[in-house]
């Protein structure tokens, strides 16, 4: 991966190999970045996307291997125990165009994805909540 930051924006090059999550969190980490938008395009040969049912309150999730386009990625930074925290949603093609979005917890990139990351200055974290079974953003 390679990377540029202009102004609050962090330009991202991600190349073949690398997961895009884990290499996004890391990212963070090195950098800082405590809370900020991210938005993406890039191809993919892997990708685990989920959905989280209200009814059972976890996430029931599809692995896809093959070749895909990340034709849209798009979500946000913040923080959870001191840690950086990614909600990451996707939606990604084949190469019929068919398409599968979800909440994004694992991509491999084939070729390269390109990623942007806005800083916001300031932070948020985020705690458990019962009722809902996610960790919700405190805004408070
Ligand atoms: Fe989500």
């Amino acid at each position: 991966m390679d990377y540029k930051k202009f102004g609050n924006t962090y330009i991202i090059r991600m190349d073949r190999e690398e997961e895009i999550i884990q290499t996004l969190k890391i990212f963070c980490t090195e950098h800082n970045i405590r809370l900020g938008w991210v938005s993406g395009i890039g191809a993919i040969k892997s990708a685990t996307l989920g959905l989280f049912r209200t009814s059972t309150k976890k996430y029931a999730a599809n692995e896809f291997a093959g070749e895909y386009e990340i034709s849209s990625l798009t979500g946000n930074i913040s923080e959870m125990d001191g840690k950086p925290y990614l909600h990451i949603h996707a939606t990604i093609s084949d190469i019929e165009q068919k398409t599968f979005g979800g909440h994004l917890t694992s991509a491999v990139v084939s070729a390269v994805a390109e990623i942007v990351i806005g800083v916001i200055e300031g932070n948020a974290d985020r705690t458990f909540d019962e009722n809902t079974g996610l960790n919700i953003l405190n805004l408070r």
